[in-house]
């Protein structure tokens, strides 16, 4: 159960790329997609990466950003966040497998995410937690485990269950970033907004604050 490579251009957009000059199997994004597409969010429970580090944010497409903070709240709410050991990346410009050979990985797009990659490495008929894969499909995420080569790690959407409605910033009639419209509210990555009107951003993730230098001194949180 994949989606067509039309289905990804048309839904989450075409770029053009060159391979990446030192990384092997990784690209460059040209243009201007990654910027108006892709956006963090802050896992709602402590996200390590596969070396073992708190995650503070995770970059993926704009449009898929609140089925997977659907799908984290979900773990949460139902205390499952232990099964989540590893974060192992959602937008990674790249090739399947890391294989120049090979087509462009749907984390080129920022639609697809590693979950557990040691305990469930590529090609391995490991089934994860059903729980966890309970929690992606609820959410529109088909699962690798079930390929033909299983990849057991990797989820990637199929449906866009509540679509985000996409969302353009513009300080003073100029294009700053994208965010996305969730249940109502704007969401939109505040650094970017921020520095557009000439302010100092600092984010503080342990601590749940970003805190807003503005230009003349005074200073809004
Ligand atoms: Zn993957």
């Amino acid at each position: 159960m994949v989606r067509s490579r039309d289905w990804v251009e048309s839904t989450f957009g075409r770029f053009s790329w060159r391979e990446h000059p030192t990384r092997r199997g990784a690209i460059e994004i040209l243009g201007e997609w990654q910027r108006r597409n892709i956006v963090s969010i802050a896992p709602s429970f402590e996200v390590r990466s596969g070396r073992g580090r708190p995650l503070s944010v995770i970059y993926c497409h704009r449009l898929i950003a609140p089925a997977l903070s659907r799908v984290l709240g979900d773990l949460a709410a139902r205390c499952l966040g232990h099964l989540l050991n590893t974060f192992d990346g959602c937008f990674v410009p790249r090739h399947m497998g890391w294989d120049p050979r090979r087509r462009l990985s749907r984390h080129a797009w920022g639609i697809a995410v590693d979950v557990n990659a040691r305990l469930f490495p590529y090609g391995s008929p490991a089934r994860q937690d059903e729980r966890l894969v309970a929690a992606f499909a609820r959410q529109g995420f088909t699962w690798g485990g079930d390929w033909r080569t299983p990849d057991p790690m990797h989820f990637e959407v199929f449906d866009l269950a509540q679509p985000a409605r996409p969302l353009e910033v513009l300080v003073d009639g100029e294009r700053v970033v994208s965010g996305f419209l969730h249940e109502g509210r704007a969401v939109a990555p505040v650094r970017e907004i921020g520095e557009a009107l000439g302010a100092r951003v600092e984010a503080r993730m342990a601590e749940g604050e970003i805190e807003i230098h503005t230009p003349t001194g005074g200073h809004l949180r």
